[in-house]
């Protein structure tokens, strides 16, 4: 009997869509934590590495983040494996500071009607035209999410990328409810990328790979995931992180589906 003949595998990366991945712990801990995940994230060939310098916690005992050191640690493991860097801007008086260590500048869900934050964030980014990674509010509409891009690029600063991370539902069996229709309803209505961070609503680093997937399949310019070298040890949000060999497996599964950076 005769082999069947397989059609070539095309190069998927090709046909979909090319996705950037904002890959790091929740919150910078230390240097040698920082540079495990820098570490993994550069051998990956990927070109963004993310964490928490200032942290939005619920609870003001909670850990609230390195500041300013957690700052330099990025920078300098940035630098020196030559990754992008991106962390949360919490306040407006640290927008300037925040801005001369990194090359991205999140505003968190907690952040997402705080008009004079976004103001501020688009002033300061109006030269330099770093990323601003805008995440929408846990119950915030997509029609005040857009109006308010507007507050980010007033001073002319249009490299803005939207976030959708989870709303609040009636449903508890995860973190927040990913809203996947926002992908595709972003798209349709504005001109920037959407990034879908898969961790937060996830709350549960099993999820993780189903919603990055499903991200991907909605038409997602990027995802955030949180990878951390020892999850159970995190000072935040340790349930969610990926370790280094977890995230190592999915991002080869995603490399199956598009092509991956
Ligand atoms: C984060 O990305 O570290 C974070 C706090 O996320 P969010 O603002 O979506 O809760
Ligand atoms: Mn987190």
């Amino acid at each position: 009997m005769s082999e069947a003949k397989l059609a070539p595998i095309p190069d998927l990366g090709q046909l979909g869509n090319t996705i950037t991945i904002y890959a790091g712990p929740c919150s910078v801990e230390s240097q040698e934590q920082f540079d495990e995940v820098a570490e993994c994230v550069s051998d990956l060939g990927l070109r963004w590495i993310r964490g928490g310098a200032f942290k939005p916690r619920t609870n003001p005992h909670s850990f609230q983040g390195l500041g300013e050191d957690a700052l330099k640690i990025m920078k300098s493991t940035g630098e020196r494996l030559g990754l992008l860097t991106l962390t949360e801007v919490m306040d407006s008086a640290h927008c300037e500071l925040v801005h001369s260590y990194v090359d991205g500048l999140q505003v968190g869900a907690r952040n997402f009607q705080n008009f004079s934050l976004l103001k501020k964030i688009g002033q300061v980014t109006a030269e330099s035209h770093k990323m601003v990674l805008y995440k929408r509010g846990f119950a915030g509409l997509i029609d005040e999410w857009l109006a308010a891009c507007d507050y980010l690029n007033d001073c002319g600063n249009e490299n803005i990328v939207l976030c959708e991370r989870g709303i609040r539902t009636f449903e508890k069996a995860t973190r927040f409810t990913l809203d996947i229709a926002a992908v595709p309803v972003i798209h349709k209505l504005s001109v920037y990328p959407v990034c879908v961070d898969v961790s937060h609503p996830a709350g549960q680093r099993d999820l993780v790979p189903s919603l990055a997937k499903a991200a991907v399949a909605a038409g997602a310019d990027s995802l955030m995931i949180e990878v951390h070298p020892n999850p159970p040890a995190a000072l935040s949000d340790g349930p969610q992180q990926l370790t280094p060999a977890q995230f190592r497996v999915l991002v080869e599964e995603l490399r199956e589906i598009a092509a991956v950076l």
